[in-house]
């Protein structure tokens, strides 16, 4: 079986105190048996959420980090120094990065290279904008976007992905995806993946929905046979919204 997941990005959200009593409110709850949590924030909030959380069944995720090991990279943050403060996964692709700092999938490639090696977890986003799926390319530009950042890694390493489809359209717009959309392309990619590699590794990685998951759609679309979990936005800002959808399972 594979791993379930729920992943709450901050984005460049919540400060030291608003971390500290997002953070409280968090760990009231008691999360679902078998379900493994992530939550990341910024790189100046991650040693504070750590050091809260030891202990606890929810991890700290990274939101980025560089391509390189070290040197003349000014406002940068590398793998080391994120697993320097006890941060061993990061979220990498996420369509703002995209789009917003233009970050390539050849670019992409670069970055999943340096956190393998650093022997980190990397939870890779990719997905479509409205007008690729309007023109029937979503798939194609989905395969391209898996082909270049990560079909060059070899099968041992899989095991420190964790894949997150996020429609564009669907990010922080309200708008979700379809159950049977997201389906249909959680299914697409494991067939991307059996082809290039095998069907055991593609049976054993786990893939995440992104986009507007809430409380009240959240049961629906972990319920399809190739979602694993979600990759939440908005909604994980809210410890009672997150932590419903984490139950949703
Ligand atoms: C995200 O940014 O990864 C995301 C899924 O956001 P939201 O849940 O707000 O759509």
């Amino acid at each position: 079986m594979r791993n379930q997941i729920v992943a709450g990005n901050w984005k460049m959200n919540n400060n030291t105190p608003e971390t500290e009593l997002l953070l409280n409110n968090l760990i009231k709850y008691k999360i679902r048996n078998g379900v493994s949590v992530y939550i990341a924030p910024a790189f100046t909030q991650l040693y504070q959420s750590v050091i809260k959380l030891k202990g606890k069944d929810i991890k700290v995720a990274a939101q980025n980090v560089n391509a390189e090991v070290s040197g003349a990279h000014t406002g940068e943050v590398s793998c080391s120094m994120i697993k320097g403060v006890g941060v061993s996964t990061v979220i990498l692709g996420h369509s703002e990065r995209r789009s917003l700092y233009s970050e390539s999938n050849n670019f992409l490639k670069e970055k999943v290279i340096t956190a393998i090696e650093s022997g980190m977890e990397i939870i890779f986003c990719f997905g479509e904008e409205l007008s690729e799926r309007k023109e029937n390319k979503h798939f194609d530009l989905v395969k391209n976007q898996l082909t270049k950042a990560l079909f060059h890694l070899p099968n041992d390493t899989w095991n420190q992905i964790i894949l997150a489809y996020e429609p564009v359209w669907a990010i922080g717009t309200g708008e979700t995806a379809s159950p049977e959309q997201a389906q249909e392309m959680h299914a697409f990619v494991r067939q991307q993946i059996e082809y290039k590699y095998d069907a055991s590794l593609a049976n054993s990685v786990s893939i995440l929905y992104g986009g507007s998951v809430k409380p009240s759609n959240a049961k629906e679309i972990f319920s399809m046979a190739d979602v694993d979990g979600g990759l939440i936005g908005g909604a994980s800002l809210n410890a009672e919204e997150f932590i419903a959808i984490v139950n949703a399972f």
